[in-house]
């Protein structure tokens, strides 16, 4: 399976295993968290998706834009902490901007994300830098616009194949969230510590890389 466009059972099937991997790494985001935090992010984005993933199936798969509108509404009434207001904007937003979308194709995907992290953004008022989710959101979306202009392969829809642009995004993703070790946190809990936060990885950077994993495995890269 190597769609060039994200349907909602795509969709569907990321969130899926999302929650799974969410609550697999519980203890790596938890153990984040207790260097720099108040060591509940594990927990928290485990709760989250599995309370995202207990009302997936009664949703509708026909328009991405309300199932992705859904994940970020359940995030917002289901997280406490930041992560919870922050990744429910992410996915409240990315949905608006996909509103009654049968499909994503490479463009549609990055700009939704797109959306969501100006959501972000404008919630956290965190810049890149910062030690935060947006060093792993920033650079992935930045490899899916790459992807979209490089150069065609055979046989392609134009721009790298979906499924090489995910495998970037969440390559960048990692990278990104490995930068931010040295960081010094700006915002959030862990910037409380100052230049102690420095010498270890942010938890909200390394959750969105473990999701950007899980889209990009979704659709097989
Ligand atoms: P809390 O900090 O309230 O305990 P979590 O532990 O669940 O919430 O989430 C912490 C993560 O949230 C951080 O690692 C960081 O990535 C992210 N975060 C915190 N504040 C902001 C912000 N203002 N903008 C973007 N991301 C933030
Ligand atoms: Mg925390």
């Amino acid at each position: 399976m190597h769609p060039h466009t994200l349907s909602g059972e795509h969709i569907a099937a990321w969130i899926e295993s999302a929650a799974e991997v969410l609550e697999r790494e519980k203890m790596l985001l938890t153990e984040l968290d207790a260097a720099i935090g108040d060591s509940d992010h594990g927990i928290n984005m485990a709760r989250g998706f599995a309370a995202v993933r207990a009302r997936l199936g009664g949703l509708d798969r026909g328009d991405i834009g309300a199932l992705l509108r859904e994940v970020g509404m359940t995030l917002l009434s289901t997280v406490g902490g930041a992560s919870g207001p922050l990744y429910g904007t992410l996915f409240r937003d990315a949905g608006q901007k996909a509103a009654g979308a049968a499909a994503l194709d490479l463009a549609a995907l990055a700009g939704c994300l797109e959306a969501g992290l100006d959501g972000v953004k404008r919630r956290g008022k965190a810049s890149p830098g910062d030690k935060t989710m947006v060093d792993a959101l920033g650079p992935a979306i930045d490899a899916l616009k790459a992807a979209l202009s490089a150069p065609e392969p055979a046989g392609g829809p134009g721009g790298a194949s979906l499924r090489d642009a995910l495998g970037r995004a969440a390559e960048a993703a990692r990278a990104g969230a490995e930068a931010t070790v040295p960081l010094v946190a700006r915002k959030g809990r862990a910037s409380y510590l100052g230049e102690r936060s420095a010498g270890h990885q942010d938890p909200g950077a390394t959750s969105c890389w473990l999701l950007l994993r899980s889209l990009a495995a979704t659709v097989g890269a």
